[in-house]
């Protein structure tokens, strides 16, 4: 019989797809790293289950214990389902900007989820992150994992995301891109394939602009998921040879191209990936290898930028060509 003790061991283990229409012209090889494959439908199962084993281990987590974590996304969702396989509770903390879509996936996974005001200080009592430090202090058997913070976010990707590629490629891998939002992706990945190639696959960083990763001071932005306003300890400032800023118009515009000339209905952190990776694509050769990786599905953002008022209200569709329409028949 052929199948797997439950969706956890599903965790990991995605495909690298060739791009091979957004590429015209391009020389070299792009492959892109489909994430949305995890049973969580992103990355972020890799470090849900890394931060939640090595919490098992070290007995910060014990046999009934509650899992509370800041989060809305897809950190939320790869923390539910393992929580749930292995029976811990969850409680996650949103501010209530979070689309109620978003929040009713973590509650069908079985979580609890705690919303809190956007429009108060940090310090205020009700602010996301008072309520979930009260949280931790109050619930009997809590465990913050901070993915922020965590060694197990880079390690994670350290020990899976960073082997797979190398024996996908056999070793022809020569750039490696990906957004920056924790940085555990980028740095546990990227230090892999330096590791493995002796400092020969160049790593570069995809960064909303504003951002503080290409320089910015947190000035705001709408692709999701990536760019911080401050420098997380799980980023390592040593991996990334490279950081390229992306405006959200050039991210989302490229994340509708995905879904209709490549088949990937993905998020806008994986648009954006996408036009860096092309960045550093244009000045190679036929001989390059560049992966990209793709952190989630594009099912969240329907809304968003697979919605053409949404994005004409933000002047995205403006010099988008006929294919960036939703809408448009070509
Ligand atoms: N894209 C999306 C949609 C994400 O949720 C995240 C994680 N915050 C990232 C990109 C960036 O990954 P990392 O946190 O590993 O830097």
């Amino acid at each position: 019989m052929q199948f797997h003790d439950s969706m956890i061991s599903l965790v990991g283990n995605t495909p690298l797809v060739r791009l091979n229409h957004v590429t015209h012209g391009i020389g070299a090889t792009v492959l892109a790293k489909v994430e949305y494959f995890n049973p969580g439908g992103s990355v972020k199962d890799r470090i849900a289950l890394r931060m939640i084993e090595a919490a098992e281990k070290s007995g910060e987590l014990r046999p009934g214990g509650t899992i509370v974590e800041p989060t809305s996304g897809n950190t939320g969702v790869g923390l539910a389902i393992v929580a749930q396989q292995k029976g811990y509770k969850c409680i996650f903390v949103c501010p209530d900007k979070v689309s109620l879509d978003k929040i009713n996936v973590l509650r069908a996974y079985g979580a609890e989820v705690v919303v809190c005001p956007t429009a108060v200080d940090p310090e205020h009592p009700d602010s996301y992150y008072n309520v979930s430090d009260r949280l931790v202090r109050e619930t009997p058997g809590a465990w913050k994992p901070d993915q922020y913070s965590n060694p197990n976010n880079p390690l994670s990707h350290y020990e899976s995301t960073g082997p797979e590629l190398w024996e996908q490629t056999e070793g022809k891998i020569t750039h490696f891109v990906t957004g920056v939002g924790t940085g555990g992706t980028i740095s546990g990945t990227g230090r892999y394939l330096k590791d493995v190639s002796d400092g020969r696959v160049r790593v570069i960083g995809a960064d909303p602009e504003g951002s503080v990763y290409s320089g910015g001071s947190g000035r705001p932005y709408l692709v999701e998921g990536v760019g911080e306003d401050f420098w997380p300890t799980a980023y390592d400032r040593t991996v990334a040879d490279e950081i390229v800023p992306v405006s959200d118009k050039d991210s989302f515009q490229m994340t509708r191209r995905l879904a209709k000339e490549e088949g990937l209905l993905v998020g806008g952190s994986c648009g954006m990936a996408v036009v860096a990776a092309l960045r550093v694509a244009e000045r190679l050769s036929e001989d390059d290898v560049v992966v990209v990786l793709l952190p989630d599905s594009g099912r969240g953002y329907l809304s968003k930028i697979f919605n053409d008022e949404w994005m004409a209200d933000y002047g995205f569709l403006e010099d988008a060509g006929p294919s960036a329409r939703v809408g448009a028949v070509l």
